[in-house]
């Protein structure tokens, strides 16, 4: 577990001016690593950290000599086009990274600031995935969304009884995941209609989002050999935004007995900013409650030190903005506001579960958490449990109505820490029109 040190230090402020903005997503606090280009060009793609409204370019830094007191692999790592040699170098070399740059940007009479021609307005670029993703894993962690969703498909049986032993989850595609701001295009898919006896090839009328939380991997582990859930951690270089696109009706006829396919794998939307465990170490809470009727995990995903901090304290929120509310220059539609921290199960126990069997992880992989819903009204992270699969309409400011997603409707997620006596940190946002 990532303690917190001078990194966090509410006092720090940035000779970037936008950084020491109170409502800013990236103070000096935050520092997230992402991967970008200059808008419309086909340059060679360069790591970088938000600062405010401003990219340090940590290419540039590296040619600038900023970097020099890093290892010289730290500093290939960090010219490198994507984030995957870092990632494997692990989190200690992502924390001496942290804090070089921490220094870097921190404002200080004593000496100038650092030149200019380092930072990149971040208008005036295009966001890349942050790492080449080998494998991709989608768990099912909230209890709240298994339930509800589970009421929807069997309203006698909602919650299956592995639930509450096994962080459930299915292989995902990686090949699709795309980075905020993909168009999405609606798929076609085989959909069954309950009033004729065979199904149909057709797009999907039941396009639906799901908010989730994303977290790479650092360092890999080799085949054959478990991750201990007190090292789990050390594991997850950091974490993200996920929006996984679901085709609901497609979804239906296709889930028995093998889990989802195609109704997930035409696109998973990813926000372009990680924020590393580091950043987090302020907002971490204990695991969820379990009531005195739920089973304990079993002791390999179970440990003190996850009960008592496995969890992560982040607001997650899901935005709706269609064509009609663009025109009109109307701010987007809130859905949901939802906590991470109400996630039946924490990272380190789908990371611990997911190895368990020996299976390995590599860095870059991207492990997601499944639609993070609370149990309240107005917390539900997909259309599918807000429209009670399409029977309760959801009615946008002009008056239009939605059960699922229509064409030209953008879908933004964003995510926020927020604690007393430390600096709000957020993740940006993960974006998407469907087409
Ligand atoms: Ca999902």
């Amino acid at each position: 577990m990532i303690l917190t040190n001078p990194t966090h230090n509410p006092n720090l402020r940035s000779w970037v001016e936008s950084a020491n903005q109170p409502n800013t997503d990236f103070p000096i606090q935050n520092l997230p690593f992402g991967v970008f280009r200059p808008q419309r060009s086909a340059q060679t793609p360069h790591i970088g950290v938000a600062i405010g409204d401003q990219i340090l370019d940590l290419y540039l830094c590296c040619k600038a000599g900023l970097l020099q007191e890093l290892p010289e692999q730290v500093q290939l790592a960090c010219a490198e086009s994507n984030l995957n040699q870092l990632m494997a170098m692990g989190n200690e070399v992502a924390s001496m990274v942290r804090h070089h740059l921490s220094h870097l940007l921190q404002w200080d009479e004593q000496s100038p600031p650092a030149a200019p021609e380092i930072l990149i307005p971040m208008s005036n670029v295009e966001f890349l995935l942050p790492a080449s993703i080998s494998d991709y894993t989608d768990f099912y962690a909230s209890i709240f969304h298994a339930t509800n969703v589970g009421r929807l498909f069997r309203p006698d049986n909602p919650l299956l009884p592995n639930y509450k032993y096994v962080p459930i989850a299915y292989h995902g595609r990686a090949s699709s995941i795309v980075p905020s701001d993909t168009t999405i295009k609606r798929p076609k898919g085989q959909i069954k209609k309950p009033e004729v006896p065979a199904p149909i090839f057709e797009p999907t009328q039941m396009l639906d989002y799901e908010l989730e939380v994303g977290f790479f991997i650092g360092v890999g582990n080799e085949l054959g050999h478990p991750i201990p859930i007190d090292h789990a951690e050390e594991h997850i270089f950091g974490l993200c935004l996920v929006n996984d696109w679901s085709a609901r009706d497609i979804q239906a006829w296709e889930y028995q007995p093998l889990g989802p396919f195609l109704a997930k794998s035409f696109a998973t939307t990813i926000s372009p900013w990680i924020v590393t465990l580091e950043a987090l170490a302020p907002f971490r809470c204990p695991s969820f409650k379990r009531t005195q009727d739920d089973p304990l995990p079993l002791p390999h995903l179970s440990s003190t030190l996850n009960t008592e901090a496995g969890g992560f304290d982040i607001v997650v929120e899901v935005l709706l903005s269609s064509i009609q509310m663009r025109a009109a220059g109307m701010e987007p539609l809130c859905l949901s506001r939802g906590s991470f921290k109400q996630m039946y199960w924490t990272p380190a126990q789908m990371l611990t579960h997911h190895t368990s069997n020996g299976c390995n992880l590599c860095p870059g992989d991207l492990l997601a958490s499944g639609t993070v819903s609370g149990a309240e009204q107005g917390s539900f992270g997909c259309l599918l449990e807000i429209t009670q699969r399409g029977t309760q309409l959801v009615e946008l400011p002009t008056h239009e109505i939605r059960s699922f997603l229509c064409e030209g409707d953008e879908i933004i997620l964003r995510g926020y820490c927020e604690k007393a006596g430390y600096v709000r940190i957020g993740f940006g946002e993960c974006r998407g029109v469907v087409l």
